[in-house]
C-alpha cells in the first residue's frame, strides 16, 4: 500500500455561475461577451462619483429558481453587503455582495458517479457582481484593463466539504450545469466562464473525524483543469505532511502549462474584506406569493425525468442520460413516449437518429421537422415487422425528414420499402438463389451448416433489404432440409 492510499481527499466548491439576464446586476448595461472592450461602461459600471445602483429583479428571481431547484430554504428577507478590497478591475473599490443574509440557505445537489447517487448538501447560494477582466498579456509594459464584465450577475452556491474526489467534483459541476440550463437562469458555458469553480482541497487520514487544513483553488473553468489541479494538489499535501511539515491555508492559483499550483496570496479572513451592509440598497423583500409563483413555473428538473426515465419508461441509465443532456430534446422525448407505447424502440430511435441529425444539422429540437405522431407510427411499421429496422433507419427516416407530413406507411409504400413477408416473393429468390449455387447446397447438406448465413445474407440483398428475416430464414432452412 502506498502512502497515498492512507489519505482520503476532502473538496469543497465554490461554483459562479453568471446569469443570463438581460443587463447587469446594478445598472442596464448590456452583457455581451466577446463584445469590444470597454463597450459596455455606463457610469454606473464606471463607479464615477455619485452614481447609485438598483436591483436586477431578474438576478433576484434567477436565485431563487436554483435555491428551489436545490432544495435550499428561501430567505425572504435577504440583503446586500460591500466587501471592501483594491484592485485595478474594480473600479468602485469594493464588491456588492451577500455575506450575513444570502438569498438561499442549505439544500443539496444530487450527483452520479458509477452508477451510484451521492447527495452534495449546500451551505447557501448568495448574489453578487463580477470584476472586470485584467489581461497581462498583450502588452509588455502594462495590464489592460476591460470592463464589460464589471458589474455581471453571478450567484455563487457554497458547498459543504462533501465531495472526495474529483470524479465527484467533475460530476457536481456537469450536473451544475446542466440543472442552470434547464433552469434557463444561465448558458453554464465553462469555456466562456459563465461557469467556474474555486475547489477548496484538503487530505486527511482515512478514517479520522477532523478535516484537514485547505487550500483553495482559484477560478477553475475546465474540468480537465480541475481535475489536474486537484490531483496536483492531493499529492503536494499529503507529500508534506508525509514529511513532518504543516499544509499552509493559502489561496492557489493553477497553471494548466506546468500541471502545478502555486500560492496567489496567504488566506485573508472576513475582516480584510471590512464586510458590512451595502447603503445604497434596500434589503431585498420578497413575499411568499412570489416564491410560491416562482415554484409553479419550474420546469421539469433532470433529476425528476433520471427517475421517470429510469423507473417508468425502464430505460437504462446511459440511454437516460444521453436523452437528459439537453432539455427541449428531453421533453420532445416525453412527448414521443406518450404516443407510442414502445418505450425502448423510441429511445433508439431518438438515439440513434433524432439527436445525430440534430447534431450534423446543428439545429434544435424545436425545428425538428417531424412531429411525434408521425414518430410514432414509423416505430409501429418497425415494431409490425412491416418495415425491418434498418431500412426505417436508412430510408424510410430520411425521407420522412424531407416529406414530414406524409404518412410513414404511404412513404414505404410509395418507396416500396415495405418488407416482404410474401411466400411467393421469397420462395421465388430461394429458388434463384440455390440455382445458382449448387456447389454450396451440396456442402451444406453435407453438414457446412454455417453456409445459411451465405445464403440469406444474398437473399437479403437480391430482396433489397425487404424480406422479413425471420421468415425468410425459416423458409431457406426448410427448403435447404430438402
Ligand atoms: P471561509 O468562510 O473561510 O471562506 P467557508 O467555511 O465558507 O470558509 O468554506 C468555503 C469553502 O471551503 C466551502 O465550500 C467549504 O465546503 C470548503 N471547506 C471548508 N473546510 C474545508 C476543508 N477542511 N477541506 C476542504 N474544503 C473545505
Ligand atoms: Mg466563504
Amino acid at each position: 500500500m502506498s502512502i497515498y492510499d492512507k489519505y482520503e481527499t476532502v473538496i469543497g466548491l465554490e461554483t459562479h455561475v453568471q446569469l443570463a439576464t438581460k443587463s447587469k446586476a446594478f445598472c442596464g448595461d448590456a452583457i455581451e461577451f466577446g463584445a469590444s472592450p470597454n463597450t459596455h461602461i455606463s457610469a454606473i459600471s464606471l463607479a464615477y462619483p455619485g452614481t447609485l445602483p438598483k436591483v436586477n429583479h431578474q438576478q433576484i428571481e434567477f436565485a431563487i429558481r436554483l435555491g428551489l431547484a436545490l432544495g435550499s430554504e428561501i430567505n425572504l428577507e435577504n440583503r446586500f453587503d460591500r466587501k471592501n478590497y483594491f484592485y485595478a478591475d474594480l473600479p468602485k473599490g469594493y464588491q456588492i455582495t451577500q455575506d450575513r443574509l444570502p438569498i438561499c440557505v442549505g439544500g443539496a445537489l444530487k450527483i452520479r458517479v458509477k452508477g451510484k447517487e451521492k447527495s452534495i448538501r449546500i451551505h447557501h447560494i448568495h448574489m453578487e457582481e463580477d470584476a472586470g477582466k485584467s489581461i497581462h498579456d498583450l502588452d509588455a509594459k502594462h495590464s489592460m484593463i476591460d470592463l464589460n464584465r464589471a458589474g455581471t450577475p453571478l450567484l455563487e452556491v457554497v458547498s459543504e466539504p462533501d465531495l472526495r474526489s474529483e470524479e465527484e467534483v467533475d460530476a457536481f459541476m456537469t450536473t451544475m450545469r446542466q440543472l442552470v440550463r434547464y433552469l434557463e437562469i444561465s448558458d453554464g458555458n465553462m469555456e466562456q466562464a459563465s461557469l467556474r469553480c474555486d475547489c477548496n482541497v484538503s487530505v486527511r487520514l482515512k478514517g479520522a473525524s477532523e478535516y484537514g487544513q485547505r487550500c483553495e483553488i482559484k477560478n477553475l473553468n475546465s474540468m480537465r483543469f480541475a481535475r489536474k489541479a486537484i490531483q496536483y494538489e492531493r499529492k503536494r499535501q499529503i507529500d508534506l505532511i508525509e514529511s513532518g511539515g504543516e499544509v499552509q491555508q493559502n489561496t492557489l492559483n493553477f497553471d494548466p502549462v506546468t500541471g502545478k499550483t502555486s500560492p496567489l496570496r496567504s488566506k485573508e479572513n472576513a475582516h480584510d474584506y471590512r464586510y458590512f451592509p451595502e447603503p445604497d440598497l434596500p434589503p431585498v423583500v420578497v413575499s411568499e406569493q412570489q416564491v410560491e409563483q416562482i415554484k409553479n413555473a419550474l420546469p421539469p428538473l433532470p433529476n425528476e425525468l433520471f427517475e421517470t426515465f429510469t423507473q417508468t419508461f425502464k430505460l437504462s441509465e446511459y440511454d437516460t442520460n444521453i436523452l437528459l443532456e439537453e432539455k427541449n430534446s428531453a421533453l420532445y422525448f416525453v412527448a414521443l413516449v406518450q404516443a407510442t407505447p414502445h418505450k425502448k424502440a423510441a429511445a433508439n430511435l431518438m438515439i440513434n437518429k433524432i439527436l445525430p441529425y440534430l447534431n450534423e444539422e446543428r439545429k434544435s429540437i424545436q425545428e425538428f421537422p417531424i412531429d411525434t405522431a408521425q414518430l410514432a407510427a414509423l416505430i409501429e411499421l418497425i415494431q409490425s415487422d412491416q418495415v425491418s429496422n434498418s431500412i426505417a433507419y436508412q430510408q424510410l427516416f430520411p425521407e420522412l425528414l424531407k416529406q414530414p407530413d406524409i404518412a410513414p406507411l404511404k412513404l414505404a409504400e410509395q418507396l416500396n420499402l415495405l418488407q416482404s413477408n410474401d411466400d411467393d416473393f421469397l420462395q421465388d429468390l430461394i429458388t434463384q438463389i440455390l440455382e445458382q449455387h449448387p456447389d454450396k447446397v451440396k456442402a451444406y447438406q453435407k453438414g457446412k451448416k454455417g453456409l445459411i448465413g451465405f445464403f440469406m445474407g444474398d437473399l437479403m440483398k437480391k430482396s433489397k433489404g425487404k424480406a422479413n428475416p425471420k421468415e425468410a430464414k425459416k423458409l431457406l432452412a426448410a427448403r435447404l432440409e430438402n
